[in-house]
């Protein structure tokens, strides 16, 4: 009686997913999408990963030469040189190093789909124009292609924790949207729903439809996700020309103030670019700085802004890659100068619509402009920089008590990095082959939360190609739509 009970429930639900499945889709999101299990994930299993250099980014875990990880039902059970675990799979760590995964702490991810279009070197087809144009016309469904798309190539590179900073977030149902490609990607991240570009700066954010998505999505029950806020600027921007002023908005402290205390009420962090002058003393006059703020593009802070953002716990990431790009004059990257004051840093990769998704690049280039600038007076250890890619990030997003570090007891977020391949071997000293030598594509093993999804530098269970090709579709409706370029 049960059992034909439930079996009746079981039809009478997939019914209901067909139905909802036949529909537009702009309610597909609405009706069908949330909490959904991630049914095409693969199992979390018991394995053991043997014999890899281990780089813990743990002090109490010292790293090894070749050592052993266990890893149950999603968590790191434990980490030395010899592991017996009879029930283990094992997968071969020879000649691998392995590491936390790196966590991206700033990622657009709903603009990865505009990559076939944007140009770095033709301002007209640069990465703001491009996306306040097309930006306006997406529908959730735009929204979900693009974010699988980011997914796959943040996957592949070792990032198993991104900072979706949604500053397209058009409607609840594209949040939704975004969160159901996180979710069944398998990636953990924080979404930060933001506004849609080109909004009104005078029109605060929609609470109400945060406070929804909040009550419907959070707290996430595979843990995977958590959700915050993208706030539009305060004053003036001075990358992107007018694109970027009237697409991302340039508020005053009382609009910034009115969307802050709407997030804070409702108990979710807040991060924010600072493009332009800084904002950090009138932030902090308002009294709206706080362990709960992230700012983004550490180029212009003075001294006194440094001591204030230790002083409230802010954390700032900082993208190298894009940043280095910008005029000498809209600031350098003032990584030295916040590490001597104290201040919280984290990595970034910003967007991949005119920049490649590479935390290895990240830190390389890190180092070089640290190097070129301050290296003389302010030291920087390559075992630094990919504290700040790994641990440091899950500090800044606050899951650092279950990511960031390979730590009996966390989760198991764990990447293999291969030493063998023409861009490394021989290696040295595997700090020097990360940051100096490593590449996305020596990436050969990826788990996130005990699940594997990459292995031998292959997805388990994406099929990449249809992502891309779903992707591209989306984008060239979108251009299409706007008669775009004309
Ligand atoms: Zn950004």
């Amino acid at each position: 009686m049960t059992g034909r009970t439930f079996s009746r429930r079981r039809m009478l639900q997939s019914t209901a997913a067909l139905a909802a499945a036949a529909l537009a889709p702009r309610t597909v999101f609405a009706q069908q999408a949330v909490r959904a299990p991630a049914a095409s994930l693969p199992a979390r299993g018991e394995f053991l990963i043997r014999g890899a250099i281990v780089l813990s980014m743990d002090a109490a875990v010292p790293d090894l030469v070749a050592g052993d990880v266990h890893v149950r039902d999603g968590s790191i059970v434990a980490v030395a040189q010899k592991i017996q675990a009879a029930a283990a799979q094992v997968i071969d760590g020879a000649g691998m190093i392995c590491i936390p995964g790196f966590v991206d702490t700033h990622f657009h991810m709903w603009n990865a789909l505009f990559r076939p279009f944007v140009r770095a070197d033709v301002p007209a087809l640069g990465y703001f124009p491009v996306t306040a144009r097309l930006g306006p016309l997406m529908r959730p469904e735009d929204s979900y292609r693009s974010v699988r798309l980011a997914a796959t190539d943040a996957i592949a590179a070792g990032i198993t924790t991104v900072h979706n900073w949604s500053h397209n977030t058009r409607s609840p149902e594209h949040a939704e949207a975004e969160l159901s490609a996180m979710r069944d990607m398998g990636i953990r991240g924080r979404l930060a729903y933001g506004t849609p570009v080109g909004m009104a700066d005078d029109a605060p954010m929609d609470l109400a439809g945060l406070a929804r998505i909040k009550k419907s999505w959070m707290p996430d029950k595979d843990g995977l996700l958590t959700l915050g806020i993208c706030s539009r600027n305060l004053g003036a921007l001075t990358i992107g020309g007018g694109a970027a002023a009237t697409s991302r908005g340039v508020l005053t402290v009382e609009q910034i103030k009115r969307d802050w205390d709407g997030a804070r009420a409702l108990g979710l962090p807040i991060t924010m670019h600072t493009s332009g002058a800084s904002p950090i003393t009138d932030l902090e006059r308002a009294a709206l700085l706080g362990p709960d703020v992230q700012l983004v593009h550490p180029l212009l802070t003075t001294p006194e802004e440094r001591a204030i953002l230790k002083a409230r716990g802010v954390s700032y990431s900082t993208s190298p890659q894009l940043e280095s790009r910008r005029a000498a004059q809209l600031g350098v990257i003032q990584l030295g100068e916040l590490l001597e004051a104290g201040v919280k840093v984290s990595l970034s990769t910003d967007h991949i619509a005119s920049a490649s998704c590479d935390p290895f690049s990240a830190m390389r280039t890190l180092f070089a402009l640290h190097s070129h600038r301050i290296g003389a007076r302010v030291p920087l250890t390559l075992k630094r920089l990919l504290q700040l890619a790994t641990i440091d990030g899950a500090v800044d997003l606050g899951i650092a008590d279950r990511a960031g570090s390979i730590t009996p007891g966390k989760r198991a977020d764990l990447v293999l990095v291969r030493t063998s391949d023409t861009n490394m071997a021989p290696a040295g000293d595997p700090y020097e082959a990360l940051v100096s030598f490593g590449l996305p594509s020596n990436v050969d093993t990826v788990i996130i939360d005990g699940r594997v999804l990459r292995r031998a530098g292959r997805f388990t269970a994406f099929d990449h190609a249809r992502i891309v090709a779903d992707a591209r579709e989306a984008a060239v409706a979108l251009r299409n739509k706007a008669g775009w370029p004309t």
